[in-house]
């Protein structure tokens, strides 16, 4: 079969168009763009992927890293007429690009539909009125709501983008924020810890003592109970944290960033999966009662045993230790589907 590949082409336009400073954000050095985007320069990038891009791909242009509907109208349109030749030639098969909720209107959905943009990612961070204020995010869940449902009545798909950890923020109300969310029946969503960055409120904030981010076992903790919630809501999961960059590298002071974060949560996920049906077996076999002393089998397809075994064999000691058992035997068989116990 010829599976067609899907490519992003990226143009960040950081802070363009945001009047507001998050605390947590530094856009120019999140997105890894320290200079000024300007259709110019967008044009030159649009002609040198495309040269490069064989036929047959699946292509979407993704204006990321501010809020793009923000820009003001006029400039906003001259990005997006750059994109005209490769949707109008089937080259590009759509227009992806972030923004804030309070900059979703009729009006900008009618301009963007009209320029086939085919993906909304709204930064939505928190559905918690508290979170989002100490957070100076300057819009409140109604914008949210409101944001949602308007592009939802449009041939555009939608994806939400969360944060975890931000001041104010606790493992109960991220929950409650993923349920929210999925109640807002998003495509798709990104899932960020927040990370402190040099020169961000945040960084104040953590240098006096007055904020604590997560660590990096708190947050795989919290996105691996929250990521399952999505996935069996069958809404895609497009990130789970930042990606890594030395841009980016540079500018932590503090937070959850792991370069390998998103295996992090995959294996810690099927670590939580594994301690349920043990859990189980134990409850429900009286006659096996405590797994002390005993050895386990996991037979597995070869695909997870990486995220079974865990990085460091961190699931492997964790489970030995939570059951006090003396072995567990790892096998594959690429028959099988997941992960059985025996
Ligand atoms: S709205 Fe987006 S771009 Fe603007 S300050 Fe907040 S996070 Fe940064």
């Amino acid at each position: 079969m010829n599976e067609s590949r899907h490519i992003n082409i990226p143009i960040f336009v950081p802070h363009m168009g945001c009047p507001h400073a998050c605390i947590f954000c530094d856009q120019k050095r999140i997105s890894g763009t320290l200079t000024k985007q300007s259709p110019e320069l967008a044009k030159d990038i649009l002609i040198k992927s495309f040269s490069t891009i064989e036929d047959g791909s699946e292509v979407e242009i993704a204006f990321f890293g501010g809020s793009f509907t923000a820009i003001p109208e006029d400039e906003m349109i001259a990005y997006l007429e750059l994109t005209k030749p490769y949707i109008g030639s089937g080259k590009a098969s759509g227009i992806r690009l972030s923004t804030r909720p309070d900059a979703i209107t009729p009006h900008i959905l009618d301009i963007l539909e009209m320029y086939k943009v085919s993906t909304i990612e709204l930064g939505v961070q928190s559905l918690d009125e508290e979170v989002l204020r100490e957070s100076q995010r300057g819009h409140g869940i109604e914008d949210v709501h409101r944001a949602c449902q308007l592009i939802k009545q449009r041939r555009i798909s939608l994806g939400i983008q969360t944060m975890l950890g931000l001041p104010k923020d606790n493992f109960q109300k991220s929950l409650a924020t993923a349920k929210a969310v999925i109640g807002l029946k998003p495509q798709m969503v990104r899932i960020y810890p927040a990370i402190v960055l040099k020169h961000t409120a945040l960084e104040d904030y953590y240098l006096k003592g007055k904020y604590t981010p997560l660590s990096v076992d708190e947050a795989v903790e919290w996105c691996a109970e929250i990521l399952p919630l999505y996935t069996e809501s069958g809404i895609r999961i497009l990130r789970v944290g930042l990606q890594g960059s030395d841009t980016l590298e540079d500018a932590i002071v503090a937070g959850p960033y792991h370069p390998a974060f998103g295996e992090l949560v995959e294996s810690r996920i099927i670590c939580n999966q594994i301690i349920k049906k043990l859990d189980k077996s134990v409850s429900v076999d009286s006659n096996k009662g405590s797994k002390d002393g005993k050895k386990i089998t996991i037979i597995s397809n070869p695909k997870l045993i990486s995220k079974i075994i865990g990085q460091k064999r961190a699931n492997i000691k964790a489970i030995k230790k939570r059951y006090n058992l003396d072995e567990i035997v790892i096998k594959q068989n690429p028959e099988q589907e997941g992960f059985l116990i025996k």
